[in-house]
């Protein structure tokens, strides 16, 4: 017998930028939440609006340790995701996705409840096929400066399976492409975000290489929406599931597109290209259309529009 009537559903990394979003939603939707994070990339306030919820906790945890609590679903979001951040200490990184994998499995494992992965599109590393489907296994360079995230996100995904073929747990894994939208960090280090704080500060906008890298941006709200219908799918649907936006850009005409949202005076500069920076980056979402009926809506003036909106007003109150 439960003692409580909501689901109680646990996010880790809930006070970074999908986090927020995702426990906003949630306790909208009148479900208690446990926000997990150690305020690495997050912070409290992308929080703020629900501390004061009954529905809602935060609790300042690390889960390269464990942790002992009640929960229904998890949502397993915890790991800093901007190549700046996750590249800044890169063992804490990979203990995040493997040690913090095996905390939140093993909880999950004894209170039975069903967990969901936030893996991500990098498993798939500089990718030989195009656009990329979930069958693709991916080449990825082992001991590359990326290669603590991506191949920390890897091994978890195999935690994951192995936990489910071997515990019989309920999994879930979400592979996700590259998304944006408001309570990205402003000094994230991602590609949308630099661009429109360098566009709103009338500052050079830094392409990196030649800036024909190609990458495929997923507005927030499809994403979340996204990440729910795959924790509420039947339970023989595991993954790995694609979820992104199919529209794919170039760096170079991203930045343009920004230019021309903000109606900025910056001037485009190039700088060296990262090692090991993906050439393309495109997913394939038929998997998702069919097992979850979803397709993100939000075409990409729409959400920048929406993303330029809320930098302007954090860039005011500096
Ligand atoms: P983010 O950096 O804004 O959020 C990550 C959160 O995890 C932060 O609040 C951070 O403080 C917290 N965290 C980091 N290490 C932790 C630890 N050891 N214990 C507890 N909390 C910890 O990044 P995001 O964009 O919100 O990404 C969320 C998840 O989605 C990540 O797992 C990321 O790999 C995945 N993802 C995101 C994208 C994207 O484009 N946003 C793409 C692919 C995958
Ligand atoms: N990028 C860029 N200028 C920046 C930040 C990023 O040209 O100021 C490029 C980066 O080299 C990559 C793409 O934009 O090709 C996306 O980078 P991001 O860090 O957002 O995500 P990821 O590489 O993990 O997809």
């Amino acid at each position: 017998m439960k003692y409580y009537d909501n689901k109680r559903i646990l996010i880790t990394g809930g006070a970074g930028f999908l986090g927020s979003h995702l426990c906003k939603r949630l306790v909208g939707e009148d479900y208690e939440v446990l926000c997990i994070d150690n305020c690495f990339t997050g912070a409290r306030k992308n929080i703020a609006d629900l501390l004061s919820n009954p529905n809602f906790e935060f609790i300042r945890h690390d889960i390269t340790f464990p942790l002992y609590i009640e929960a229904d679903e998890i949502y397993n979001l915890a790991c800093p995701a901007s190549p700046v951040h996750y590249q800044f200490d890169p063992v804490q990184t990979t203990k995040t996705s493997v040690h913090g994998a095996i905390n939140m499995l093993g909880l999950a494992k004894r209170v039975k409840a069903k967990i969901l992965q936030a893996s991500t599109s990098e498993v798939y590393g500089d990718p030989e096929i195009h656009p990329q489907t979930e069958s693709y296994w991916g080449k990825v360079n082992p001991i590359g400066p990326r290669s603590c995230y991506d191949e920390g996100k890897r091994c978890a995904e195999t935690l994951f399976f192995d936990y489910y073929r071997q515990h019989g747990l309920k999994i879930k894994v979400a592979r996700i492409f590259n998304t944006y939208g408001p309570q990205m960090h402003p000094n994230d280090g991602r590609v949308v975000s630099n661009f429109i704080v360098q566009a709103l500060s009338n500052k050079d906008i830094t392409v990196f290489g030649d800036g024909l890298q190609t990458r495929s941006f997923c507005y927030v709200d499809d994403l979340i929406e996204g990440l729910i219908r795959m924790m509420d799918s039947p339970d023989d649907f595991t993954g790995p599931v694609n979820l992104g936006n199919p529209k794919e850009f170039s760096v170079l005409e991203l930045a343009k597109k920004i230019i021309e949202t903000t109606g900025s005076k910056s001037k485009i500069v190039f700088r060296p290209l990262p090692q090991d920076d993906p050439c393309r980056r495109q997913p394939d979402i038929s998997l998702a259309k069919e097992k979850l009926d979803w397709e993100p809506v939000i075409k990409i003036d729409e959400g920048l529009k929406k993303t330029v909106e809320y930098f302007d007003k954090i860039l005011a109150n500096e």
